[in-house]
C-alpha cells in the first residue's frame, strides 16, 4: 500500500487514532511486563537468600543403607509450593498414565527447576567432609526416573561430555534409564582413605570417595533404584613418547624393566581420571567471595542453564559442565604420600596445540615431556614421581581466544613485553586457570609436600603453598628445551613472577624478545611458488624476480606448491637453474 500524499480523509483519521490507541496499549503492555519482571526478579533474590540461610535440611542421616528401611530416609515437607503438580509429575511413574508417550527424559513436562520445600523433594542427607563414607552420603545428581527427588547435586556427570550424553539421549542412540553395568570397573590401584578427605575446607572440588561411589552406596542403589555414579576412575596402563626414546638413547633415562620398560622409553603409569564436583560453600570460601554471588554468577554464565543454583540452597554441590584432569603417576602410588620418600610433580595445564600437535610458539610439550622425565627418574631413584594433568586450555581462556591471541602477536611487534597486555585486550584477563582449585588433587592424593616441583608458575606455587603443601625445591625447564619462538612467552612469565635460577628479564629486555613473524611462512610460499614456476614451465634456468612470486602463487595455487616443496629443494633447484 503506498503512501497516500493528500490530505488526511475522515477514514484515515479513524485510522490513525486505532493505530494510537494500539501504541498506547502497547507501551502500557511494556510497561506491565517490566513491572512484573522486575518484582518477580526481587522474589527470586528474596527467595534466594532465604534459600541459603536454611541449614542442611534436617533428615535422618543416611546410617549404613542395609539397616535403613527405605522409608526411613523419605521427610515430605507440607509447604504447598508453587509447582506441586511439577513434583507430583516426579514422582509418578508412566505406568500411572497410559496415555503418556514415552519422553526421554522420564516425564512428559518438562520441570525447570524445584525448590527445597516442594512436595516430594526429599535429597540424600550429603554431609561434605564427614569421615564416614555413610555419613556423608554419595553425591546424587541424575534426573532419572526414581532418583530425580533425592537429588542432592546440581548439574550432570560427565563434565562438558555431559552434553554430548544429551544429545545420545535426544537422537534415542542412549536410553536415558540406561544403567551402568560396573563389573570389573573398580580401582586398579589403592588411593587413600587420607584424613584430608574429611577435611571439608581442603577439597572442594572433587568428590574423594569418587572412585568407590557405585560400591560404597551399592545398598542405596540396589534397594532404592538410586542412579550413583563415579565420578574418578583409576587404571593401569603403558605410554610411550618419541621424546623418552631419545632420552633413553642420550643415557639420561635408563630402562629398569618397572617403570621404564625399554629401549624404547615405554612407561608404566598409573592412571586417574576425575571428573569435577564442587562443594559451592567450599569453593566460594577458596576465592573470597560469599556462595550467593558464586550461585548467582554461575547462573547468569551459563546461560541461565541451572536454574536449581538459585532455588535450590539447600543443594551444596555442583557438577559444572567444565574439564577434569588427568593424575599419572609413575612407580608405586602408595609412595606419592609417603613422606620418607621423595616426591616430583608436574601440575599440567592442557595445550592441545603444542601438548599434542608440536607447535613451537610455547614451552608446553618440551616442559611436559621433561616433568614425565623428572617424575620417571624419582620414581626410579625409590621415590614418586606425578604429573597432573588438567583440562585448562589456553589458560582456561580457549583455543579460539588463544589463536585470536596468536594473530594480534603476530600482526603486531610480538614482544615478551607486550605478551600479556595482547591476552588481557582480548579476553579482559590474562589468565582464567584460577589455581585456587587446584590442590585438591594433592590432598586426596595424600600429598604433604612436594620436593622437586617441576614448574616455574607462582600462581601453581602460591595455591599449594596456601594450602599447607611445602615445596622444597622449584625446577626451570632447562633453557635447550625452550623453542626458539617460545623466548616470549617465557621471557614474558618469568618477568611476570615465574620463577627462574636464572636472570629475570626487565622490560628493556623484554622489548628486545621477539617472536616470528609470519614473514617465514610467506617467505616459504614463495619459494614454493618459484618451484611451481620451474615445474609447470620445466625451465631450468631463469632470473627470479621475488617481487612476482605472489602472482605467480595465485597462478598455480597454493597446494600444490606445498606438495612440490615436500619434492623438491628450493636450493638444488636454484644450483641447477645457475
Ligand atoms: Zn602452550
Amino acid at each position: 500500500m503506498a503512501p497516500s500524499n493528500g490530505p488526511p480523509t475522515a477514514r484515515s483519521d479513524a485510522l490513525s487514532e486505532v493505530l494510537l490507541m494500539l501504541k498506547t496499549i502497547q507501551d502500557d503492555n511494556a510497561h506491565l511486563t517490566e513491572s512484573v519482571d522486575a518484582l518477580r526478579d526481587r522474589v527470586e533474590v528474596l527467595g534466594f537468600h532465604n534459600d541459603l540461610n536454611q541449614q542442611i535440611p534436617k533428615q535422618p542421616a543416611i546410617v549404613a543403607a542395609s539397616q535403613a528401611e527405605p522409608t526411613s530416609l523419605l521427610v515430605t515437607p507440607t509447604v504447598a509450593s508453587l509447582s506441586k503438580d511439577v513434583a507430583d509429575e516426579a514422582t509418578k511413574s508412566p505406568t500411572q498414565d497410559p496415555q503418556r508417550k514415552p519422553s526421554t527424559t522420564g516425564t512428559s513436562r518438562i520441570i525447570l527447576t524445584t525448590y527445597p520445600s516442594q512436595s516430594g523433594i526429599d535429597p540424600i542427607t550429603m554431609n561434605w567432609g564427614h569421615s564416614d563414607p555413610h555419613q556423608r552420603g554419595p553425591v546424587v545428581v541424575s534426573r532419572r526416573q526414581n532418583t530425580l527427588r533425592r537429588r542432592n547435586a546440581i548439574g550432570a556427570h560427565g563434565g562438558s561430555y555431559s552434553i554430548y550424553h544429551a544429545l545420545a539421549v535426544a537422537s534415542k542412540d542412549l536410553d536415558a534409564e540406561h544403567r551402568p553395568d560396573f563389573t570389573n570397573t573398580e580401582p586398579a590401584a589403592k588411593i587413600g582413605p587420607f584424613p584430608q578427605w574429611a577435611d571439608k575446607k581442603k577439597i572442594v572440588s572433587m568428590d574423594p570417595l569418587g572412585h568407590l561411589a557405585p560400591w560404597l552406596f551399592e545398598d542405596l542403589m540396589q534397594n532404592e533404584d538410586i542412579d550413583i555414579r563415579p565420578t574418578i576412575a583409576i587404571t593401569k596402563a603403558h605410554m610411550k613418547l618419541p621424546e623418552l626414546e631419545r632420552s633413553v638413547q642420550a643415557g639420561r633415562l635408563v630402562p629398569d624393566g618397572k617403570i621404564c620398560l625399554n629401549d624404547e622409553g615405554e612407561l608404566a603409569v598409573t592412571k586417574i581420571a576425575v571428573e569435577p564436583v564442587w562443594y559451592l560453600p567450599g569453593v566460594a570460601e577458596r576465592f573470597g567471595i560469599d556462595e550467593g554471588s558464586l550461585r548467582r554468577s554461575l547462573f547468569e554464565n551459563t546461560g541461565g542453564s541451572y536454574p536449581e543454583l538459585i532455588t535450590r540452597g539447600d543443594i551444596k554441590l555442583f557438577l559444572p559442565p567444565i574439564g577434569g584432569l588427568t593424575v599419572y603417576c609413575f612407580g608405586d602410588p602408595a609412595k606419592m604420600s609417603d613422606p620418607n620418600v621423595k616426591l616430583a610433580l608436574r601440575v599440567h595445564d592442557e595445550c592441545n596445540g603444542s601438548d599434542v600437535f608440536g607447535s613451537d610458539i610455547c614451552t608446553c610439550r618440551p616442559y611436559l615431556i621433561f616433568g614425565v622425565e623428572e617424575a620417571v627418574k624419582e620414581a626410579q631413584n625409590g621415590g614418586s614421581g606425578v604429573v597432573i594433568y588438567f583440562r585448562k586450555e589456553g589458560r582456561a581462556l580457549g583455543e579460539v581466544t588463544k589463536y585470536l591471541v596468536y594473530n594480534a602477536r603476530k600482526r603486531g611487534s610480538d614482544r615478551a613485553s607486550e605478551y600479556f597486555k595482547r591476552t588481557e585486550n582480548i579476553a579482559g584477563v590474562k589468565d582464567m586457570r584460577f589455581q585456587a582449585l587446584m590442590p585438591d588433587i594433592l590432598h586426596w592424593l595424600g600429598i604433604s609436600k612436594i620436593d622437586r616441583m617441576l614448574s616455574m608458575s607462582n600462581m601453581k606455587h602460591d595455591a599449594i603453598v596456601e594450602q599447607g603443601i611445602p615445596i622444597h625445591e622449584r625446577v626451570p625447564i632447562p633453557d635447550e628445551l625452550i623453542p626458539e619462538d617460545s623466548r616470549v612467552e617465557i621471557d614474558a612469565k618469568i618477568h611476570a613472577g615465574y620463577f627462574t635460577t636464572g636472570k629475570v628479564p626487565d622490560m628493556d629486555d623484554l622489548s628486545n624478545v621477539h617472536g616470528r613473524a609470519w614473514d617465514d611462512v610467506d617467505l616459504e610460499s614463495r619459494y614454493t611458488s618459484i618451484l611451481t614456476v620451474f615445474k609447470a614451465c620445466s625451465i631450468v634456468s631463469m632470473e627470479l624476480d621475488v617481487e612476482d612470486d605472489l602472482g605467480l602463487m595465485a597462478r598455480f595455487g597454493k597446494m600444490e606448491t606445498r606438495q612440490i616443496l615436500a619434492e623438491f629443494d628450493y636450493r638444488k633447484c636454484m644450483t641447477l637453474g645457475s
